[in-house]
């Protein structure tokens, strides 16, 4: 008998995951604020129910898919999540916080009678799509087992981070040297530009050398060298400028707060957090190559 699940957040991405869990099988009960996601979950096989913690009553794990921190901490302790649930329900929180929110909400789960995971994911709208998101995952090994099935319906892979927090903690990491090296994919090109060097020359040579990474080869912010990347379908996202700026604040505060002197990544913040107010606002992240060369952000 499959498991029962609580799912609490069916925007872009916890839609989509949760589907994958009705089609293999979990029963699920789900709700989100937003009247057209609750109507999209319903017609994928999700039981919506009309509050919160009605997704958490009889559930054995309970998953979270929600915009920042403060939306999870409410959810759990303010909107009533946590006390709805069974004691010893497994809380897995899959949405990208910061990572001082994300101990708290694991410390508020197990002051609770509960277990909790931070589980945020990698691979976009179209990985979880594609059921093919790459889950980082923090806290304890003995609570991996129970989790790592309805993982597995939603993504490809799973890796075991540390302790509670590792999850979010791996994430910021991975986007703040996403964010840095598209800026300065970038700037190579602009450069190249200036210096009368073709973008498939650039390319050729960078995507074969030291040079190469995976916002050269993958999210090429020229067009024309990777035909799939979104800077040949007008800048269409892909990963949204909105939420690099995001993650490179949740790393900035990071920094900040841990005395690191992470310089490009506080500047990549600047620079996102800009352009995603401006003409990044409804863009793909690589569409700030064009602030780079024309320095224009409107
Ligand atoms: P989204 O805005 O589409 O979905 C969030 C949902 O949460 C919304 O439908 C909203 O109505 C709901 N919600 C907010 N407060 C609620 C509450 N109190 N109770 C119930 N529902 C509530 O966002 P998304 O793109 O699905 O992103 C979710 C998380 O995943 C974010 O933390 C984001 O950073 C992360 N993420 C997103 C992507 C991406 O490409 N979209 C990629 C990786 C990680």
């Amino acid at each position: 008998m499959n498991a029962h699940v609580g799912f609490v957040g069916l925007g872009h991405m916890g839609g989509p995951m949760a589907a994958h869990l009705v089609k293999a099988g979990y029963r699920v009960r789900g709700f989100d604020l937003a009247p057209e996601a609750r109507a999209a979950a319903a017609e994928a096989g999700v039981q919506v129910v009309g509050a919160a913690p009605e997704a958490a009553a009889g559930a054995d794990v309970v998953i979270t898919m929600l915009p920042v921190g403060r939306h999870v901490l409410s959810v759990y302790q303010e909107e009533g999540l946590l006390a709805a649930a069974a004691p010893g329900t497994l809380f897995i929180d899959c949405s990208t916080i910061d990572v001082a929110d994300a101990r708290a909400a694991h410390e508020a789960a197990v002051r609770a009678g509960h277990r909790a995971l931070d589980a945020p994911v990698s691979g976009g709208v179209v990985g979880a799509e594609a059921a093919t998101l790459t889950f980082m995952v923090g806290g304890g090994a003995e609570d991996l087992p129970q989790a790592e099935p309805l993982l597995a319906a939603m993504g490809r892979k799973v890796v075991h981070c540390g302790p509670p927090g590792a999850g979010q903690a791996a994430k910021i990491c991975n986007n703040m040297i996403v964010g840095i090296s598209m800026i300065a994919v970038s700037e190579a090109f602009v450069l190249a530009e200036s210096l009368g060097l073709s973008h498939e020359a650039l390319y050729d040579v960078a995507s074969t050398s030291s040079g190469q990474c995976w916002a050269l080869t993958v999210n090429c912010p020229v067009p024309g060298p990777v035909p799939t990347s979104p800077a040949n379908h007008g800048y269409r996202p892909g990963f949204a400028a909105p939420l690099m700026a995001k993650d490179l604040g949740l790393a900035a505060s990071a920094a900040r707060a841990g005395g690191v002197n992470a310089e490009l990544g506080l500047r990549a913040a600047e620079l996102y957090a800009e352009f995603a107010q401006g003409a990044g606002a409804h863009e793909d992240f690589s569409g700030i190559v064009r602030v780079i060369r024309e320095g224009e952000n409107t």
